[in-house]
């Protein structure tokens, strides 16, 4: 094992794709330990076949970048600002971004920048709850509030949910305004038909809270949610959405101090692999 993604195989200035790290978890009181999530998706990548016997591709042909964590901090406001400083750079020199959580937070931080570099941009969101809160523990960025973020920066109209099966009545009222596709009305054979029809034309930026499988195939994680998608199920979806605008996508939520055996961490790092080679 070592300090990159096994696949990271480029230099910065060569690179397509640049990973990086997001260990943030200050926010999440009921289980902490996410800050510890991008390492471990490090180490179970070398777990990892280079080729993908699903989509016939081998992940050394594209040119990855492992640009390591941002720095670590208790505050959010410092967190998402420096990933957001993280992200324009990438952006501005052309890199499809791949994020490792960290919580949630993190993902206001990289969808604010895209905001700014691209002006009109969607998110796709897959996560068990739907993150629409104002506030959250007394605080405005935080886990449980981050598509409430995304939604006032970017239109709420143009956050796309899948996968939802938890949310508060009070922040249910904001998925009147959003793309909202709970999982017990949309099950993953209509989220497959629905991508189908589904037509985006502005830049699209992922986010996969990992939660969004059911505990049994993701069990580390800091709000496990009972009744989630499979495994093969994330893999199809996957499949179904690199007909977008595909500019980034991030995995957030692993907790390593939950995961028995390693599973989650792995889940994630294949999800990272099939990611990357479906998107680019
Ligand atoms: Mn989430
Ligand atoms: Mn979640």
């Amino acid at each position: 094992m070592g300090d990159k993604f096994l696949f990271a195989n480029s230099e910065k200035e060569d690179a397509d794709v640049c990973i990086f790290g997001m260990p943030f978890d200050s926010t999440t009181s009921f289980k902490p330990g996410t800050r510890l999530g991008p390492r471990a998706i490090r180490d179970a990548s070398y777990n990892l076949e280079f080729y993908s016997m699903a989509l016939e591709r081998n992940i050394r042909d594209i040119k990855i970048f492992d640009a390591g964590d941002t720095g670590f901090y208790t505050n959010p406001q410092h967190a998402i600002s420096e990933i957001s400083e993280q992200t324009r750079e990438l952006l501005k020199s052309d890199k499809f971004i791949v994020g490792l959580g960290g919580e949630h937070t993190v993902s206001y931080g990289i969808a604010h920048a895209m905001k700014e570099i691209y002006k009109d941009v969607a998110v796709i969101q897959f996560d068990a709850h739907a993150d629409l809160r104002t506030v959250y523990d007394f605080e405005k960025f935080s886990h449980a509030c981050v598509m409430n973020l995304i939604g006032n920066d970017i239109g709420f109209e143009n956050i796309y949910q899948f996968g939802i099966r938890s949310g508060e009545e009070e922040e249910l009222k904001f998925a009147e305004k959003t793309n909202f596709f709970p999982l017990h009305k949309y099950d993953t054979a209509q989220i497959l038909e629905i991508l189908d029809e589904l037509n985006i034309d502005k830049k699209v930026y992922l986010t996969i809270d990992i939660d969004v499988l059911d505990p049994a195939y993701a069990p580390g994680v800091g709000t496990p949610e009972p009744g989630g998608i499979t495994s093969n199920e994330m893999f199809k979806i996957l499949n179904s959405l690199k007909k977008f605008d595909i500019v980034g996508f991030d995995v957030v939520e692993v907790n390593p101090m939950v995961d028995m055996s390693g599973i989650t961490a792995m889940l994630a790092a294949k999800i990272i692999r099939e990611g990357i080679l479906n998107f680019r």
